[in-house]
């Protein structure tokens, strides 16, 4: 067994022809670009949309193709999709809190329809103009804990359910844009479940972000009770979604994670006792797409400490299992 897609997920300030040499020589053949998660992600989204017009990234971008590494963006995009200015005009648009007053912090109302072809359109626009070669748009609602909407139309729904509501009406938007779009269903946080009695819509597969995992022990490691809550509804979301296009986002390389978030970044030491007996673990589930976050490892990364260590990452990824 092998793994298909092989990725590598980075903030566009980290993007250079150097790590693209790198990654392509290392068997990686899918770049992330991430523009940045929590409470910041709308903001960063913008710049992001500056940093894909800029000449110097999509000259990077053709190069990336020439080298067989295929460019996507992996981002939290809901807030943008339905901009927070909204809330005047369309407070029901918008999520209920717990005191049921409707709030513009985070998300949406997932049962409002007009709010909901209301993303669709605009993740169609996003798909047009944040166009690459995949056809692969990771487009996440927003990258918070507990913020669903508690109306009386949605009270009962799960995290999990309110989410996939929201990706479908993503998927429909992005395939109106794209007809071969496949878009994922972020189980991660709080949607860490099968969205019971919600059907993923065509193009729309499993995006399975262990966060909360314990990176110094194997994902499958019974003694962490981490990692054992984490996989705890992996094998029922394999089945409810399908494995065709499943996706790991794992975290194996993901040094803003290790410095919380915060640069100047810290010293990062690959894991590769546990990122083998991880992908092997995977790829017996039956993924055949991995990635993993691997911000906060650029250039400023590397006048600290070193190049980061793409090569033993890219050989445990492309390796036979
Ligand atoms: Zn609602």
């Amino acid at each position: 067994m092998h793994v298909r897609s092989r990725g590598w997920i980075i903030n566009p300030e980290d993007l250079t022809r150097r790590l693209i040499d790198r990654l392509a020589a290392s068997g990686i053949n899918e770049l992330g670009i991430h523009p940045g998660g929590g409470k910041a992600a709308p903001e960063l989204l913008l710049k992001t949309l500056a940093f894909h017009e800029e000449k110097r990234t999509r000259e990077l971008y053709d190069y990336a193709g020439e080298r067989g590494v295929t460019v996507e963006y992996d981002a939290h995009v809901l807030s943008y999709l339905l901009p927070r200015s909204e809330f005047s005009a369309h407070p029901e648009w918008f999520r209920m809190d717990e005191s049921g007053a409707r709030v513009n912090d985070a998300n949406m109302c997932a049962s409002n329809e007009d709010a909901l072809d209301y993303v669709s359109k605009r993740a169609r626009e996003l798909a047009l103009t944040l166009k690459t070669p995949s056809h692969r748009y990771a487009y996440w609602t927003d990258d918070i804990v507990g913020k669903t909407c508690r109306c009386p139309r949605c009270r009962e729904k799960t995290a999990a359910q309110q989410t996939l509501t929201i990706t479908n009406a993503i998927a429909r938007g992005l395939k109106s844009a794209d007809p071969q779009a496949i878009t994922g269903f972020l189980a991660y946080l709080d949607a860490l479940e099968v969205p019971e009695g919600i059907r993923p819509e065509k193009g729309v597969y499993l995006e399975y972000a262990p966060i909360g995992r314990d990176s110094a022990r194997a994902i499958n490691d019974a003694q962490s009770p981490e990692n054992v809550h984490q996989t705890a509804k992996l094998a029922a979301l394999i089945a409810y979604f399908d494995a065709k296009n499943a996706r790991v986002v794992e975290y194996w390389a993901d040094n803003s994670r290790f410095s919380n978030w915060t640069r100047p970044p810290k010293y990062m030491s690959l894991n590769a006792q546990v990122m083998r007996a991880d992908v092997k673990y995977y790829l017996e589930c039956g993924f055949e797409d991995m990635t993993s976050f691997a911000c906060f490892l650029g250039e400023d990364y590397e006048a600290l400490y070193g190049p980061a260590p793409v090569e033993e990452y890219g050989e445990i990824l492309s390796g036979e299992y």
